[in-house]
């Protein structure tokens, strides 16, 4: 399972959507008991794609909405958890690959929130700006972003701030976001970490984005440096999700804190990422 999840990571996280078996996707989508993680932050995602729900006590702010078909799951997650989607105030996408924005459309639709985006993720559609989304085996219409959000950025619900860290490169405007949780009287920075994997980008010549190369130099310097005590990411093979998950039900409450794993992990991306721009540099 683990092996192919990760096949599957590689192969939905490029640039341009792949083939993608259909069974595999439906593994994917396998329903999670939802869960709270730390403070306000619960996971209310699925096996294969996260979702995340910040609570505040004036609504909420969902992370992120899976494929298209994952949209329902999320919703149920959160009515799981005693909360309502139309209690949702507002949608954020880490980045517009459509296994992390395809149910935002639906989300949307349901709960009437506004969705907010980096604009580099997002192109124009008549006068609206829509996430730059697209599924090639399926079509749907992604969903109309309502503000657009800038590095530095910040999202406001009740005393709940979320910050916005553009770390571009896996996409133009893939965003971090950050916020502080509460637990057991201590304050915990929380990072959701957008993603900084190669997959199916080309670094080099006339096909690769101009500058890429150096967004993603730029966003691991930028990730490195930032606090974190809690790392969380759109899949949860890159955070330990189901080890953490299973601590976390055995009783330890702690089990999503750790220090050093966004460093541990953004450095492990880093060096996967100078074997990449090595190999498509000889032109294997
Ligand atoms: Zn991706």
């Amino acid at each position: 399972m683990q092996t192919k999840v990760l096949i599957l990571v590689a192969a939905l996280c490029s640039a341009v959507p792949a083939q993608i078996d259909l069974r595999e996707r439906a593994d994917w989508n396998r329903p999670v008991q939802p869960f709270r993680i730390i403070g306000n932050v619960y996971y209310v995602g699925v096996e294969g794609v996260s979702s995340f729900l910040i609570t505040t006590p004036k609504g909420s702010i969902l992370l992120d909405g899976g494929f298209p078909e994952t949209a329902p799951l999320i919703e149920k997650n959160i009515a799981g958890l005693g909360f309502h989607l139309n209690e949702v105030k507002f949608l954020l996408n880490s980045h517009a690959h459509y296994d992390h924005c395809g149910g935002l459309t639906n989300l949307k639709k349901l709960s009437g929130a506004q969705m907010i985006a980096n604009q580099a993720d997002t192109s124009k559609a008549g006068r609206a700006r829509k996430l730059d989304c697209t599924d090639r085996e399926h079509s749907f219409e992604p969903a109309t972003v309502d503000r657009t959000v800038d590095d530095g950025g910040t999202v406001r619900l009740g005393d709940t701030v979320l910050t916005a860290h553009l770390t571009p490169g896996h996409t133009p405007g893939c965003t971090t976001w950050s916020t502080e949780a509460v637990e057991h009287g201590r304050t915990y920075h929380v990072v959701f970490y957008c993603s900084t994997t190669v997959a199916g980008n080309r670094l080099l010549g006339k096909r690769a984005r101009p500058g890429i190369v150096k967004e993603y130099e730029a966003s691991f310097a930028k990730l490195k440096a930032m606090p974190c005590d809690v790392f969380l990411a759109p899949h949860g093979s890159f955070f330990k999700l189901d080890e953490k998950r299973a601590a976390l039900a055995a009783g330890r409450w702690d089990a999503f804190v750790d220090p050093a794993e966004m460093a541990r992990h953004v450095a492990d991306s880093e060096r996967a990422f100078h074997e990449e721009l090595q190999r498509q540099r000889a032109g294997r």
